[in-house]
């Protein structure tokens, strides 16, 4: 099959020493050489003045670290490589326009317990930790995310549990952070068995960039372990085709067979994924590595992330170019997480034209009109005479 999965095993180690190829695939190692400060990120790349100013600003706010796995991907002579801006902070990172919010989704009004976010009626978001493999520089938690922040996340997880066993309309627990994959196998175990053991929850998800900043952590043990928990459904999060590459495939291919069904949550970026070339690619891509696109969400009102945030039209013009022009199973649904707590609304571009007079007005994706009548119901002498005649013919 044609296809674009840069094989990053014949590229690694990259711009490190040729004796990392040996740990390439240890996560450990990818852990333990991240890329966390200047001194680290100077020697493999050279810096623009404002990325140089948004590392030395970023220490208070949201740590940067970045695997090395991933940092290989950034193209070192290109400042606006779409890689490079989720990763590296910028100048800009430590403005906070007027919009923006420290908790832009109200979260924090919505915890009945420290670290248990129920908003819904019958699912939970659970903060299980504040660390991630790498951190993104419009992360949605930033408030709490890397631990370098004011605000820390205090899960209490015996009151979390407690609170989870003793409301029974809790259907669906959706394990978050910071990401949960980045546990060991046996602390992740468990979680995930105290909530299997609770009757009414029926499926169990994980919210995780994993499998695209750390590939190597999708062990074969991982996976025997996870595929005692089904239902469980993982969402990963990537915004552009560049991320997958063939160890990130791969990764995800392991994930499918243990029997996870695979959705992306994407976040619209400027200068990363705000175009519907990229979009396309991206979403294909998603589809041969087995996940199917669920969210394309519109940026936070995260602090400091005016530079990154576009538009709502352009994410609307995005599902424009995709609905009708190509799979269905490929368009993920575009949303905005209603600013201090409404939860995520559906945006869709307007295809009902009109609804009046017993009909609905509609446009197609090639900007066709058509008409959908509401039913006409069978009169009831129309009825009676049909009857008359299934009589005589008995
Ligand atoms: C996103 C989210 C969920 C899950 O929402 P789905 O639309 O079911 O994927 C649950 N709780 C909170 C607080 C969320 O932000
Ligand atoms: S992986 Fe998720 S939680 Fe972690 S920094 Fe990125 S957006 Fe935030």
């Amino acid at each position: 099959m044609a296809d674009d999965f840069l094989d990053f095993r014949s590229h690694a180690p990259g711009y490190w020493p040729a004796s990392a190829m040996d740990q390439w695939d240890d996560h450990k190692w990818q852990l333990k050489n991240r890329i966390s400060g200047l001194t680290d990120l100077e020697p493999h790349l050279p810096l623009t003045d404002e990325e140089r100013a948004g590392v030395l600003l970023a220490g208070n706010k949201l740590a940067m670290s970045i695997t090395p796995h991933f940092f290989n991907l950034i193209d070192r002579e290109d400042p606006d490589c779409p890689i490079r801006r989720q990763v590296i902070p910028r100048l800009e990172e430590a403005w906070t326009a007027p919009e923006e919010l420290a908790d832009p989704c109200g979260e924090d009004s919505h915890m009945p317990v420290p670290g248990l976010v129920h908003r819904y009626p019958d699912r939970v978001l659970f903060l299980v930790t504040d660390r991630c493999a790498s951190y993104c520089r419009y992360c949605t938690r930033s408030r709490v995310v890397s631990g370098v922040g004011d605000q820390q996340l205090e899960t209490q997880w015996e009151a979390a549990f407690e609170y989870l066993e003793k409301t029974p309309q809790v259907r669906d627990v959706l394990l978050s952070g910071g990401d949960p994959l980045l546990f060991s196998d046996a602390k992740l175990e468990k979680i995930l068995s105290r909530l299997s053991a609770i009757p009414h929850i029926q499926f169990i998800r994980i919210g995780s960039r994993i499998p695209i900043f750390l590939p190597q952590r999708i062990t074969p043990d991982l996976c025997a372990m996870l595929r005692k928990y089904h239902p469980l459904f993982i969402s990963i999060h990537t915004n552009h085709p560049k991320e997958l590459t063939s160890e990130v495939r791969d990764a995800l291919g392991r994930l499918a067979d243990t029997g996870i069904p695979l959705g992306n949550q994407s976040v619209l970026l400027r200068g990363v994924n705000d175009s519907a070339e990229v979009q396309r690619a991206l979403v294909h891509k998603l589809l041969m590595c087995r996940v199917r696109p669920y969210y394309l969400y519109q940026c936070d009102l995260i602090k400091g992330s005016s530079h990154l945030r576009t538009s709502v039209s352009e994410g609307l013009e995005i599902i424009e170019n995709l609905r009708g022009h190509t799979t269905g199973y490929a368009i993920p649904q575009f949303v905005i997480d209603g600013p201090g707590g409404g939860g995520k609304i559906p945006l869709n571009p307007d295809y009902v034209l009109s609804r009046t007079d017993g009909k609905t007005v509609l446009r197609n994706y090639e900007g066709e009109t058509f008409e959908y009548p509401e039913p006409t119901r069978a009169p009831a002498d129309a009825l009676t005479a049909l009857k008359d005649r299934s009589a005589c013919c008995s």
